[in-house]
């Protein structure tokens, strides 16, 4: 009885893990195809600095439009990609697409916006990413110092001698490097110091309550104050509100993203017309 139950129940996770598996496996090689067939795009989120008010930067942030499933966000595609060695043809793939628009943008429009691209752990071990990062500015004409590109804290934290290495040719080529989702990883400020980084972006999860709560805006005025101190810019991610925009400004944050001041949007919507 216990057997046959057993043996029931085993077949029954077997089916399902079947299941799981060539679900996974289809979405694989949509997102392969999904390269070729132009379904990823980057939208692009205003950065705005808080003394200006003025929007300094756009960060790019994938896209895909499926063909039957619709619009897939990039926290399911990103971990599929991230799966394979696809992620670092998806990421070559973003940052040529988006160094080309912004710095025609720039020209065109007569604008001095900053680039922010998100990388991913895994393209810190690709042996031709630092090479991919210098032809793509030198094909397009983005200066180094325009592009920014974020890694999370729970990536950099890593002890990967590789990576610290990636990292430091990447500076070496004159970009600069954000630790991104600040506040959810480990991070000391001695290890801050060593990754000579230039920008700290607080996780959304820290801007959330700051208005309501003396805890959270006293946490993350310490933050603010710990990264100026280590010479970083900050930036506070996920500003939805007009309080915890001013709030932030009081406590001498440097620049804000949020819905409050620009959704992600296309090129298009942002910009006006292609180019
Ligand atoms: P991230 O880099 O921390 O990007 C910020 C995320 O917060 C974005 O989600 C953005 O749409 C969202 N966001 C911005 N303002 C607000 C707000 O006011 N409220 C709320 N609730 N959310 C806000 P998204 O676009 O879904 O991207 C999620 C993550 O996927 C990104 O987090 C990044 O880690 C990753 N990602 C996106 N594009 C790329 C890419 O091209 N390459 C890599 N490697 N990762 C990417
Ligand atoms: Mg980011
Ligand atoms: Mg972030
Ligand atoms: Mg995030």
């Amino acid at each position: 009885q216990a057997k046959t139950l057993g043996r029931g129940r085993f077949e029954f996770f077997d089916v399902a893990l079947r299941e799981r598996l060539q679900r996974r496996l289809r979405m694989e090689q949509d997102l392969r195809d999904a390269v070729q067939n132009g379904q990823l795009w980057p939208a692009y989120q205003p950065v705005v600095d808080l003394r200006s008010g003025e929007m300094v930067a756009v960060e790019a942030l994938l896209r895909w439009t499926h063909p039957t499933h619709g619009a897939i966000p990039p926290g399911e595609f990103i971990p599929l990609a991230e799966e394979s060695e696809l992620i670092n043809v998806i990421g070559k793939h973003v940052l040529k697409a988006t160094t080309r628009e912004l710095a025609g943008r720039r020209s065109a429009h007569g604008l001095d916006l900053h680039l922010k691209v998100n990388l991913s752990v895994r393209q810190l071990d690709d042996p031709q990413l630092v090479a991919a990062v210098q032809d793509t500015l030198l094909a397009t004409g983005l200066p180094p110092g325009a592009l920014c590109l974020e890694v999370t804290e729970s990536a950099l934290m890593r002890d990967h001698t590789a990576a610290a290495e990636v990292l430091t040719s990447l500076r070496e080529l004159g970009v600069l490097l954000a630790i991104d989702d600040f506040g959810t990883g480990y991070s000391s400020l001695a290890q801050l110091r060593r990754l000579t980084l230039d920008t700290l972006k607080i996780d959304r999860s820290f801007i959330t309550g700051i208005a309501e709560s003396r805890d959270a805006a006293a946490i993350v005025a310490s933050i603010i104050a710990m990264a100026h101190a280590v010479g970083l810019t900050v930036v506070a991610e996920g500003v939805e509100t007009a309080d915890q925009l001013d709030l932030l400004r009081e406590l001498g944050c440097d620049q804000a993203q949020g819905f409050h001041l620009g959704r992600p949007s296309a090129a298009t919507e942002l910009f006006g017309a292609a180019l």
